[in-house]
């Protein structure tokens, strides 16, 4: 199992771009390891385990009605932008009427009287039928919504910039998905893979919270997630994945903790529903009643009186959302000793393995520019390269002095006109000795050997 969760946790590694030795990576999963065990004996218990995900996997449905309030918010935010994209009062007023006549009746399908309206003053085709967001699309793309810009915020809580983006999209997408009542079938994990907890803001998530490995505020927490005794990480994924759970990204994500008859559960991202968070807490506490062969009976404390059963581990680099009154602790009725548990840990940096505090980093300070190469398997301290989005060693790969593309692999050597060796590549190489094929002093060159002198070759290597 080792072997191949240090595999896995190098994949994240050269993914993300970071620096990580054999012996950080050691380190983070032994830590791991240890402190995981209680709740690995507990989880393998139920049903549904999946020892090669180290997850148990669910399969939920969550129904969905027609959002009335979402709909009467983004139809709002998109007569606004509307009123930027029209060019007088008039064209405006067309459009208002179009939309409002499209969205009136709350539903995915327009009633039939509608259309006439909406064809008149929104000067489109529409048919009966179809598919309110389809009409809404055509009306703000014929009114140019779509190339409206303004300027947002982005980035961290902690790290704040702007930047130019078009919110006709977003603001669709919303209103589409408002009136579309549906069935949602999706794949529910609780997982205590390592790397779960690295890609817990996982960058190709259609949203980013602060402890993404990519830039987030507190990408030190990660670590200090995984690390400790407690946390587990409940994540839901679209239906076309089927293994391989901590490299999809994640429709939501919260992290749950459990100790001594204690089920601690944290922040829903990206948005803290509370159906949503309700449906979530019954898919959990079911699944530890299980494992614990007790009764699935739990009472529920939230806020304030969720404080004498959790604290964060000194020194612990994640952000702990459950401090910030978003906390909700089930409690097994009929039990009389509930802990106070420790969520976090001293994480370890990938580099060293040795302690690291700062929640900006997974490594310390002193360590960096080593990593392991996808080719040899060895930690390099110093150069190389990404190819195909993995680290190589100066010994695995090159790059080819004429064309700068890089390979992995070893280059064919080529002699510049000053003599010096150069490393192509094979296409290069192939040109080149072309080019000298046709020479007229060919056979001259091949007998002097490796065609060194041909007037005609390396001209792309000169010097
Ligand atoms: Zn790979
Ligand atoms: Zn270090
Ligand atoms: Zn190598
Ligand atoms: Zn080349
Ligand atoms: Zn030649």
């Amino acid at each position: 199992m080792m072997d191949e969760l240090k595999q896995q946790f190098y994949e994240v590694m050269h993914k993300y771009q970071k620096p990580f030795s054999e012996e950080g990576v050691t380190a983070n999963l032994t830590q791991w390891y240890e402190q995981k065990q209680g709740l690995l004996q507990l989880l393998r218990r139920h049903p549904l385990w999946n020892e090669k995900e180290l997850a148990i996997v669910f399969r939920v449905e969550e129904r969905r009605e027609i959002d009335r309030a979402t709909v009467d918010e983004t139809r709002a935010a998109i007569l606004e932008l509307g009123r930027r994209a029209c060019t007088d009062d008039t064209v405006y007023e067309n459009f208002e009427t179009a939309l409002r006549a499209s969205t009136a009746d709350y539903a995915r399908i327009p009633n039939e009287y509608r259309l006439d309206t909406i064809r008149q003053y929104g000067g489109i085709k529409c048919a009966p039928g179809q598919k309110a967001s389809r009409i809404i699309n055509r009306l703000c793309l014929k009114f140019h919504l779509d190339q409206i810009e303004e300027e947002a915020e982005a980035g961290e809580p902690d790290n704040r910039y702007m930047r130019t983006v078009k919110p006709y999209n977003a603001l669709f997408a919303r209103l589409a998905d408002a009136l579309n009542p549906a069935h949602i079938e999706k794949t529910a994990v609780l997982s205590i893979h390592p790397c779960d907890f690295l890609e817990m803001s996982n960058r190709d998530n259609t949203w980013s919270s602060c402890h993404c490995l990519d830039g987030g505020g507190y990408r030190g927490g990660c670590q200090s997630y995984m690390g400790d005794a407690v946390s587990m990480i409940f994540f839901t994924v679209s239906d076309e994945y089927t293994q391989d759970f901590h490299t999809a990204p994640r429709i939501t994500r919260e992290i749950f903790c459990y100790k001594d008859n204690v089920l601690l559960q944290s922040r829903l991202y990206p948005t803290d529903l509370e159906d949503q968070k309700t449906l979530y807490r019954s898919i959990v506490q079911q699944a530890i009643a299980t494992c614990l062969d007790k009764p699935n009976l739990w009472s529920i404390k939230r806020g304030k009186e969720t404080e004498p059963y959790c604290e964060s581990a000194a020194d612990s680099n994640h952000y702990p959302d459950y401090a910030y009154g978003y906390a909700v602790a089930s409690l097994l009725k009929g039990e009389t000793d509930y802990g106070k548990m420790t969520i976090g840990s001293v994480a370890r940096c990938v580099c060293c393995g040795g302690e690291q505090k700062n929640h900006r980093s997974i490594r310390c300070a002193e360590c960096g520019s080593m990593f392991v190469c996808k080719g040899c398997g060895k930690t390099v301290h110093g150069y190389g390269r990404y190819i195909d989005e993995h680290f190589y060693c100066n010994e695995c790969s090159y790059e080819c002095t004429v064309c700068k593309e890089k390979f992995i692999g070893m280059p064919r050597i080529g002699i510049a006109r000053s003599g010096e060796q150069r490393g192509i590549c094979p296409a290069c190489y192939e040109q080149v000795v072309g080019v000298c094929r046709n020479c007229t002093i060919h056979g001259d060159c091949l007998s002097i050997g490796a065609n060194r002198f041909c007037p005609n070759q390396m001209n792309g290597l000169a010097a």
